[in-house]
């Protein structure tokens, strides 16, 4: 199959974060078996979704990892102008579909460039793995890397994450936690303001201490110039509560999120937040005693990516891609996480970020061919006795 042809499969499969995936990862995984490499699932606890991952080459240490996710963003409320789960070429050069380019694009110049892998006599193997629920926080490649490292009796040393970067080498990520706080307070009047304890002016006032935790950071110098903006961001992107304008809410919730630079740890941020709400629970409890403060994480965090410039990823990466140029990103991914299992990771994918998550969503024609002619420079270095 054509690495289009490959695309257009995969397009087809409708599968959106948070749902079953099992469909699009048996397909890939008869693909992968029919050229006679054996792959392994990696199920969650209900069994209705799969990771997957599987070796090309020789057990021997130093391998790549290559790193990509099934699952997609909803098309709901996006105005397309073509079916978002049926790959179509305009004649512009693109090809439209939901996930054409992030990542499904990625997927597919791996799944073309597998005939190539498997005739090529590697030194160093090739791994896939493929993983679910990314598109809702990153949650399944922990357990990916982890199963990776168990599983084979040697070690990779290299992941690569195809997320599309339009194959410019991306070598940080700042890590990203989602968390949802609640306030309970009490009803009343609107005149009883004095007496009772309204959750929104509560909530209020922990969104603007959140702000000032950012400004506190920016002001103790925590900033890191290779991101944009420097500095770990708090944001309050939702808020709710009340019912009317003359009572006093008794319940208010926000959701917010951390961006965090990789210097700056996300759970001490959490930790001082805490602290702060346990102390106003204490000042407020003596005008009502079940006032309480609660917040849960959206999602686990998911960490930095903060790959040095003198590793050997990064010398890896430039040759492969034909770029020198460095750059970072404040999207979520899952190179953080496969950093923290030991591998050394970069970002480098075809592809525009800036095509990703939207209406009309398409991947060029020719970054796919860039992406399947960036892989076979892979199978060839991973071919030659000088590689390490
Ligand atoms: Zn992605």
């Amino acid at each position: 199959m054509t690495v289009e042809q490959i695309l257009e499969k995969l397009v087809s499969f409708p599968v959106l974060g948070g749902e079953s995936n099992l469909e699009i990862i048996h397909w890939i995984q008869s693909y992968i078996n029919s050229y006679d490499i054996k792959t392994t699932l990696v199920p969650n606890a209900d069994g209705n979704k799969a990771s997957l991952h599987c070796r090309i080459g020789p057990a021997s240490d130093g391998g790549v990892i290559l790193s990509g996710h099934t699952d997609v963003v909803p098309v709901d409320g996006q105005e397309w102008t073509s079916d978002p789960f049926i790959l179509t070429e305009k004649g512009d050069g693109k090809l439209y579909g939901r996930g054409a380019c992030d990542m499904k694009g990625f997927l597919a110049t791996c799944l073309a460039a597998l005939p190539e892998m498997v005739k090529a006599e590697l030194i160093k193997p090739i791994y896939f793995a493929f993983s679910y629920d990314e598109e809702i926080g990153c949650l399944a490649a922990p357990e990916l890397a982890q199963c990776i490292l168990s599983h084979y009796t040697e070690t990779p040393k290299y992941a690569i994450i195809g997320e599309p970067s339009s194959l410019e080498p991306i070598i940080g990520q700042k890590g990203i936690y989602i968390l949802e706080t609640y306030v309970n307070g009490t009803a009343g009047h609107s005149s009883r303001i004095r007496q009772e304890v309204s959750a929104i002016h509560e909530a209020a006032r922990l969104v603007l201490w959140l702000e000032e935790k950012m400004n506190r950071l920016i002001e103790a110098g925590r900033l890191d110039d290779r991101f944009h903006p420097p500095h770990t961001s708090l944001h309050i992107g939702l808020f709710n509560g009340g019912i009317a304008p003359n009572v006093i809410a008794n319940k208010a919730s926000f959701y917010w999120d951390v961006r965090a630079i990789p210097m700056d740890d996300v759970s001490e941020i959490r930790d001082e937040f805490e602290a702060h709400c346990r102390q106003r629970e204490t000042e407020l409890r003596s005008i009502f005693p079940q006032f309480k403060i609660e917040t849960v994480e959206n999602h686990p965090p998911v960490p930095p990516l903060d790959t040095r410039e003198d590793t050997d990823v990064v010398e890896l990466i430039k040759r492969l891609s034909g770029n020198s140029k460095l750059n970072t990103v404040a999207f979520a991914a899952e190179a953080g996480q496969f950093a923290e299992a030991g591998f050394q990771s970069v970002i480098c994918g075809p592809g525009s970020i800036a095509q990703a998550h939207r209406a009309d969503e398409f991947i060029a024609i020719d970054q796919l061919h860039k992406g399947v002619a960036f892989l076979h420079r892979l199978i060839k270095e991973l071919s030659s006795s000088n590689f390490s």
